[in-house]
């Protein structure tokens, strides 16, 4: 068995894969860029090395910088994680000529499925079922057109390099395909280096479920089952579960055996990846072969109870596979949220700075449910505009999807992360969504059912009453803490009172509190009574609390006058005043905002890449009007509403911060 190994990654990966090498008693070297210095991977390992400033392609990328670290400190195999060289078929040749160990698929079979074009033709011979287009390489626009039109619309317009969603475009006609062909190969050439397109049908409609597989040195092969990875936003994964609530036996059968005849025609072993789209008849194509272990593997360890890294360390050490295919099952139901620095209000722009709060969910696994929670970052951390925006993993398990989704329901809403924006609240809409909940979903999902963006939840009325009381006992319970601290009474429970008006959502409600040790009966408006319990104490950000026989659980920021609300979903500002207060507040002002609407601000840290109106123009709701290139994405940015541009403060190519001004309406 290896003695040391190095991991070739960063962030939650490189973490996870020193757990698996850990438990297998093999050392672990980290690898580290400027901006990483002080990460949890670089702690977990047992030694580290600097590979190199920030930027990926001058550190963690480099592959001379990586056999160097590799020479220093005397590692005999590479784990490569995902992203980054994983599927890179030239660093896995590098290591071989260098006598050290790849833990992965061999370099053939990388080359073979590295490519979106070859890929399919290679499957296409192996008899898997592949998406109807065009196997081969689109040169021109002229050619995407005509290509397109053969195939009928809309098209799908891909990288053939491409991996992450990115490079990817659908036209709808023919006007879409010159737009879409030229957006594709620049996002494809700037995030790939290479812009070979390829066209084949969309398939509207549809759900992505992919098959793991597994193979050893010796010929073995089993699939692992399915991962749903249907909810996606721009392609890219969002949510996924194990198993498939779609799947029949025989489909998963017919999928699994397509898989693995694939990874055999290309001499595979070790852990991979065949993703399917699959039709609401439930036919499915192929789509790609990920050489490489998965973002969402964790989902299907949940479920079969196999490590996966640690079966990839095993076979790239020639041992043969632990289990055959009639010992694969399926036990329970398993999620993973992606949770990401990304501002789900401001259509999911990244969020970039220090984490000042974090404090996920904690991991347990008592046989009927668990929490897992694969992180890479830690309180005090910083979100690079260097990489990738993913702050953790967030994954449930339970014995049936219901439970399971119960279970991610409550983590989410007791994670807390400050300091930068997350998606929290936007994962935990989806899984309060009913259609999710009833696992009627596709790859068109969020776009459908989020079709105006993400504005936060909007409660039911019971619901808002519920928080109001919660909010009205905490503070009442933060005042008479107050009024203690200050002494300026004795008998504090005398000042303050019993009776409150709250203020959330535009609306005011009457509520009295009845207290006694550690909770109150509520009245609202006069109405219906609830007892609330509750071992929260001030200066707590989360608040747990049993209502009316429920739990519910708010993520709490003092503001004047009572508290800022996040649950599930939605974005509260709770304001809790006596009789006395409200009276004396109907006499003052609202104070105005400064009235920025008439500007195009930056949202995020980035590089104007295209500007696509010019000074004068009318725009509509909804044009773009120009592209901000951030971590390594192109965002578009568009109009809000009708207006005219009066003026352009940027040129393509200008570095903006957050909030600077682009442009300006009449
Ligand atoms: P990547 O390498 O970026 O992961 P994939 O080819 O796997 O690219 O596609 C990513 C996602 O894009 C899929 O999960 C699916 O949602 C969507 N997609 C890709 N090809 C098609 C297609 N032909 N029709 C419909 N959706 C597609
Ligand atoms: P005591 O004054 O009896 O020692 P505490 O200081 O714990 O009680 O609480 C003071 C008041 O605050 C009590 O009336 C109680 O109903 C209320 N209270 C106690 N715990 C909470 C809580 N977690 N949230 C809101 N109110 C609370
Ligand atoms: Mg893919």
């Amino acid at each position: 068995m290896f003695e040391k190994i190095l991991i070739a990654n960063r962030g939650e990966i490189a973490c996870r894969v020193i757990k698996s090498a850990k438990s297998l008693g093999i050392k672990t070297v980290a690898i580290y860029s400027e901006a990483d210095k002080k990460s949890l991977h670089v702690q977990m390992a047992d030694e580290a090395v600097f590979i190199g400033p920030p930027p990926v392609n001058q550190s963690y990328i480099l592959i001379d910088n990586i056999l160097e670290a590799i020479a220093k400190t005397g590692s005999d195999a590479v784990h490569p994680g995902y992203g980054f060289l994983s599927e890179n078929s030239q660093f896995a040749k590098r290591l071989e000529e260098a006598g050290i160990t790849f833990i992965g698929p061999p370099v053939k079979a990388i080359e073979a499925m590295g490519d979106k074009i070859a890929s399919k033709k290679i499957a296409h011979e192996s008899g898997v079922s592949t998406v109807p287009g065009y196997l081969g390489e689109i040169n021109s626009p002229e050619h995407a057109l005509e290509i397109a039109c053969e195939i009928g619309f809309p098209v799908m317009i891909k990288a053939s390099a491409g991996g992450g969603g990115k490079g990817m475009r659908i036209a709808w006609d023919k006007e879409g395909v010159a737009e879409g062909y030229q957006s594709s190969r620049n996002e494809a050439s700037s995030s790939f280096g290479d812009d070979r397109i390829l066209i084949e049908k969309f398939i509207t409609s549809p759900r992505h479920i992919e098959i793991q597989v597994l193979g050893d040195k010796h010929g073995n092969f089993v699939y692992l089952n399915e991962r749903e990875c249907s909810i996606q936003r721009r392609n890219q994964k969002v949510i996924e579960e194990a198993p498939s609530p779609f799947l029949n036996q025989n489909t998963r059968k017919a999928m699994g055996n397509q898989a693995v005849s694939l990874a055999k025609a290309v001499d595979y072993f070790s852990a991979g990846t065949v993703e399917f789209i699959v039709d609401s008849d439930r036919n499915f194509y192929f789509l790609e072969m990920n050489t490489r272990l998965q973002v969402e593997h964790p989902v299907t360890e949940l479920i079969t109870g196999v490590d996966l890294v640690k079966e990839m360390i095993n076979v790239a050490d020639g041992k043969k596979l632990p289990l055959t295919q009639e010992q694969v099952g399926i036990d329970g139901w398993a999620f993973e949220s992606r949770v990401y620095a990304e501002d789900p209000r401001r259509n999911f722009l990244p969020s970039i700075g220090r984490i000042t709060k974090y404090s996920p969910p904690t991991e347990f696994n008592d046989g009927s449910n668990a929490i897992r929670n694969d992180t890479g970052v830690f309180e005090g951390g910083e979100i690079s505009v260097h990489y990738d925006p993913m702050i953790a993993k967030l994954c449930t398990w339970s014995t049936d999807r219901k439970s399971a989704i119960e279970t991610m329901r409550k983590a989410l809403g007791t994670f807390e992360i400050e300091g930068i924006t997350s998606n929290i609240s936007f994962l935990s809409a989806v899984f309060d969504h009913p259609k999710f909940k009833s696992g009627d979903i596709t790859t068109g999902f969020i776009e459908e059912e989020f079709a105006e963006g993400f504005s936060g939840v909007e409660h039911s009325e019971e619901t808002i009453e519920r928080i109001a009381s919660c909010v009205t006992m905490m503070h009442r319970f933060s005042e008479i803490r107050r009024t203690r601290i200050s002494g300026r009474l004795a008998n504090h429970m005398r000042k303050v009172g019993n009776d409150w008006i709250a203020r959330i959502n535009q609306t005011e409600l009457n509520i009295s509190l009845d207290p006694f040790k550690n909770g109150c009966r509520v009245k609202v408006n006069n109405a219906k009574e609830l007892t609330i319990t509750s071992a929260w104490t001030p200066g707590k950000t989360l608040a747990e609390f049993e209502i009316g026989g429920d739990q519910m659980q708010l993520r709490v920021k003092p503001i004047s006058e009572g508290y800022h609300i996040e649950y599930r979903g939605a974005e509260l500002d709770v304001l809790v005043r006596t009789g006395r207060q409200q009276e004396l507040g109907s006499y003052m002002k609202e104070k105005e905002l400064p009235d920025t609407s008439k500007y195009l601000l930056c949202p995020m840290p980035g590089l104007i890449t295209e500007i696509h109106v010019s000074v004068g123009d009318k725009v509509e709701d909804g044009q773009p009007l120009c592209t901000v290139e951030a971590m390594k994405m192109e965002n578009v940015l568009k109009a809000s509403r009708k207006g005219t541009i009066k003026s352009i403060a940027v040129t393509p190519g200008s570095s903006l911060t957050v909030d600077q001004v682009i442009l300006e309406f009449e």
